[in-house]
């Protein structure tokens, strides 16, 4: 071995103890949620404005709101899990998606050994947070001055309430399935809110940005590849709408607004969500038609069921691509699905109301992906996933992009690898002008990095022998002309 790898290994195994270490001391204190014990009368006037709006949604069960603070995540989750208590018990989440700049812009994702989740996202000034915990589901919303309001979603209340999008409507044809690893398809989303969604909605941007992220996570959950689809956000603001009671009317007068158009076209958005707050009785969503189709890439979704209830966002985007509901008649394989596995699930296609009951999870349908050891779909019959990866780039090519293609880093394999297994690690470049740097770093929660231990453009890692450790890797590239991208991802240990 040459003395500068044993250098390496030596300095690698000295970053482990000292990260290992205060991860496990910080594992047995930390908590991400700090209870204020106040009631709503301590409040501030203002914060009660906004708690008052969440209450008034009828969407919470606004008698087990619990007013807390948020920890600092990179302490919080130092050892890579996050501990919070519900109902007495503790519940922690390892971490399994995580992009952390600073403590004002990340996103976290986690899971817990039952399957629960939780979702975290600091961005624009702002943090919000979903988890889903048994059957249930929960939001961390802001009320302003780091005071927030940890609220179970009232079930009950969305019970009657589903999609308006009819079983049996038409679709548009597939594109060419994106998989070169040197493209990334992006579909851009415009998003809208009507004057009357802004009145109910305390943090719009806090919404928009975990509707985002939501949409994102069940993609890289149901493992769509990064190179086939993710969605962002192209612009957001208030529009000139007023809702008329009519879901189906007011989706069709979208689409036909040249306002909307125009704003669509200037920020070069594939795709247009409306968020209102309108009286469309039952129907929590609905679409201009099954995707893909360009004129037809309109939808509407309810701002108190955007996020909270059950993904309704992650849902009538899905439909613009070519998805479909469990037992739409129409088309073959772009169907949800549900199944047992700790009560009954349903993914985020699989419609809400069904006498049966059950609770969506943060997935699309997908045969190849487990929940809980149950797949997550039909081959043949039910892989949303299928279609999302077949026409994410006919959709991102709508309106295409604002520029040249961004500058990005992709590690272009290396999901999960064997237990104590050597991997090489291979670089991607998109955008950007070559040649390029490389640097390597790996890390035990995906906060905090080693120095650098690779700058090639493969690196060689050797994965820990204990399935649950977890073990991060970041590949950060710079251009000649001295641009920086990075990119970061779990490597998921397996044993072989
Ligand atoms: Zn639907």
């Amino acid at each position: 071995m040459k003395a500068h790898s044993l250098l390496k290994l030596v300095v690698l195994f000295s970053i482990y103890l000292l990260v290992g270490t205060a991860g496990r001391l910080e594992a047995q204190d930390a908590s991400l949620l700090t209870d204020l014990r106040m009631s709503q009368a301590s409040l501030t006037t203002s914060q009660n404005d906004a708690y008052q709006k969440f209450v008034n949604s009828g969407g919470y069960v606004s008698t087990e709101t619990k007013f807390t603070q948020i920890g600092n995540l990179a302490s919080v989750a130092a050892s890579g899990n996050v501990r919070i208590a519900i109902g007495g018990t503790d519940i922690s989440f390892a971490a399994y998606d995580v992009s952390y700049n600073s403590e004002q812009d990340y996103s976290w994702y986690g899971r817990s050994a039952g399957g629960d989740d939780l979702l975290l996202v600091s961005k624009d000034g702002s943090r919000i947070g979903s988890a889903t915990i048994g059957s249930e589901q929960y939001e961390l919303l802001g009320l302003g001055s780091d005071v927030f309001a940890w609220m179970r979603i009232n079930k009950e209340s969305f019970s009657r309430y589903d999609c308006g999008v009819p079983d049996g409507s038409p679709s548009g044809p597939d594109g060419e399935s994106g998989e070169l690893a040197d493209q990334t398809c992006r579909a851009r989303i415009l998003v809208l809110y009507t004057a009357a969604a802004k009145a109910a909605t305390p943090d719009m941007t806090a919404r928009i940005n975990l509707a985002i992220s939501q949409t994102n996570q069940a993609l890289g959950n149901s493992q769509v590849p990064t190179s086939a689809l993710r969605v962002e956000l192209a612009h957001h603001q208030q529009f000139n709408f007023t809702e008329s009671g009519n879901m189906q009317a007011d989706v069709s007068a979208l689409a036909n607004n040249a306002s909307a158009q125009a704003l669509r076209n200037q920020h070069f958005a594939d795709i247009v969500v409306l968020i209102t707050n309108g009286n469309y009785g039952g129907t929590l969503g609905i679409v201009k038609a099954i995707g893909p189709s360009n004129n037809d890439a309109y939808t509407i979704v309810q701002t108190n069921a955007a996020t909270s209830a059950y993904f309704t966002f992650s849902h009538e985007v899905a439909h613009l691509f070519g998805c479909r509901h469990n037992n739409d008649p129409n088309g073959t394989y772009e169907h949800g699905h549900n199944f047992n596995a700790g009560g009954l699930k349903k993914t985020i296609m699989n419609v809400l109301y069904e006498p049966e009951g059950g609770s969506r999870i943060l997935h699309y349908s997908n045969p190849d992906v487990k929940y809980q050891n149950v797949p997550t779909g039909v081959p043949n019959q039910r892989n949303n996933a299928l279609k999302l990866k077949n026409t994410g780039c006919t959709v991102s090519g709508f309106r295409g992009e604002p520029g040249p293609p961004p500058f990005q880093a992709h590690i272009l394999n290396g999901y999960w690898g064997c237990a104590c297994a050597v991997k090489i690690l291979q670089a991607g470049v998109t955008g950007g002008s070559a040649p390029f740097q490389y640097e390597w770093r790996t890390s035990v929660n995906g906060i905090n990095w080693s120095p650098v231990l690779g700058t090639g453009q493969t690196f060689t890692v050797t994965l820990p022998c204990i399935e649950t450790a977890q073990y991060w890797v970041k590949l950060r590239v710079i251009s000649s002309n001295g641009q920086v991208t990075e990119t970061s991802r779990r490597i998921f240990v397996v044993q072989c």
